[in-house]
């Protein structure tokens, strides 16, 4: 492979390798943290491809590592492979389930990983045949749909000597982010109160869910005050049991989110505070238990210029007649008017809507626009210059985490949208690795906003992350 056109070539004629792991990993969902055969199936590829691998990193047994050549620069390529619980669904255009109950590729992180896979197999034997000075690093990161095995990594310095890194995620457009993702802590918040009979000595009970009540009319009070990318939310997870006992024990998880680090680091102090006045009104004591914590998404935009330069050059995604049929029959399946409202976060109007699926490249798409999920690759955000591409892999209606992106998920129209993402991401690579200004210039974007607001990791240090054994629950 001497050049970016061998690159392409070599990925075209090994689609079958990768394509055959993407639908490994998509017939065997795993839920986050559990992803056994996952990571190992693509650890033990790229072991015989002739990178060292370190697996169990991070105190996390299904994350790893695997790198290949030496030296500056270090460029990362970050892949997941989790799947959602109860989302099981068949490769079909009907919503029908393939093991009831059972997990299933809701977000088509099988796809994600594996184009991951295939653009460091390709640059390895670019590089190898080139004479690059560089390191090559893919990292297999478990648990981006629960707990984030990202900020975890980036807590214990394993993103510590990048240049840059690239992360892909399959949607519904070829388009490389300027976006930005919101931050967010998870928590819960368990109250210890006293029991009694709620009939004959009321006041001799103190109660433990009059303290999430409390709780949670506070945070809507809190709501008025505070900017307007943040969002809180949250759900009761205990409110006690029979009515004729006062609950002694109750407890909810909440979610805040907000852009920046210090306004989320602030927002959750309040609503630490909130609880503390929740049990101090009670009479009850309150403990805070740690979920997760991800940071906010950086996208480097000297990357997403690149990335937008190099979809170009592979050109669009070309759909069969019986591809578009299956996205179409997908589309009737979601409700009228899902398809535009989806569209519309893109500023698409009804004319994209002609086609049930998107082929084409975009110029990125969400220049100055903060969207209000979150993700781990947010702490990796913050480590080094990062590009989230974004490729055609899900028909136009259907929604995130519902079993239309299953659906594709397990087909040619993921396999495609998979191989254009690993196709873009490789030639990226190949131009950071031969054109050291493009990277300076990524760098001098990051240092600035660094500057502007340091990192400090959301995790407390006292927290390990969760660490399951194969065929534990
Ligand atoms: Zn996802």
């Amino acid at each position: 492979m001497k050049n970016k056109a061998d690159v392409i070539e070599w990925l075209e004629e090994n689609r079958k390798i990768f394509t055959d792991m993407a639908d490994a990993i998509w017939q065997r969902p795993e839920l986050a943290f559990h992803e056994f055969f996952a990571s190992a199936l693509q650890a033990d590829f790229l072991e015989e491809q002739g990178f060292r691998v370190t697996r169990d990193v991070a105190g996390i047994n299904t994350a790893f590592i695997a790198e290949y050549g030496q030296g500056s620069p270090v460029i990362a390529f970050a892949g997941e492979y989790d799947a959602l619980p109860a989302l099981s669904q068949k490769a079909a255009p009907i919503k029908e389930a393939l093991a009831p109950g059972a997990a299933g590729h809701g977000c088509g992180h099988n796809l994600l990983g594996t184009a991951h896979v295939a653009a460091v197999a390709a640059l390895k034997g670019w590089m190898a045949e080139n004479h690059i000075n560089g390191t090559l690093r893919y990292y297999g990161c478990p648990a981006e749909e629960a707990g984030g095995a990202k900020t975890y990594m980036a807590r214990d310095g394993l993103f510590d000597d990048l240049d840059a890194a690239f992360n892909f995620h399959p949607l519904y457009a070829n388009t490389a982010s300027k976006g930005s993702m919101i931050g967010v802590n998870t928590l819960r918040f368990r109250f210890h109160g006293r029991s009694a009979h709620a009939g004959a000595a009321p006041h001799l009970g103190r109660s433990a869910l009059d303290a999430v009540e409390l709780l949670n009319i506070g945070i809507n009070y809190l709501r008025e005050h505070v900017t307007p990318d943040v969002r809180m939310h949250y759900s009761i997870t205990n409110g006690g049991g029979a009515p004729n006992v006062v609950p002694a024990e109750a407890e909810g998880v909440y979610m805040i989110r907000a852009h920046q680090p210090d306004n989320l680091r602030e927002v959750t102090q309040r609503v630490r505070k909130i609880a503390q006045g929740a049990a101090l009104m009670t009479e009850t004591e309150v403990e805070e238990i740690f979920v997760a914590a991800l940071s906010s998404m950086l996208n480097n935009h000297t990357l997403a210029d690149l990335q937008y330069a190099n979809m170009q050059e592979v050109g669009p995604i070309i759909w069969s007649d019986s591809e578009l049929d299956f996205a179409r029959q997908i589309n009737q399946a979601y409700p009228p008017g899902t398809d535009a409202a989806i569209m519309a976060d893109y500023g698409f109007t009804a004319e994209k809507l002609s086609a049930p699926l998107l082929g084409e490249n975009y110029a990125p798409l969400d220049e100055g626009k903060i969207a209000t999920g979150s993700t781990d690759v947010g702490d990796l955000s913050w480590k080094t210059p990062v590009s989230m591409l974004t490729t055609a892999c899900w028909s136009l209606a259907s929604v995130g985490h519902s079993w239309g992106v299953v659906a594709t998920s397990g087909m040619s129209i993921g396999h495609k949208g998979m191989l254009h993402a690993a196709k873009v991401m490789a030639l990226s690579a190949i131009d950071l690795y031969t054109q050291p200004e493009t990277l300076r210039r990524a760098r001098a974007e990051f240092e600035k906003q660094l500057k502007a607001h340091p990192y400090v990791n959301p995790i407390p240090a006292h927290i390990q992350p969760p660490r399951f054994e194969p065929g534990q629950e």
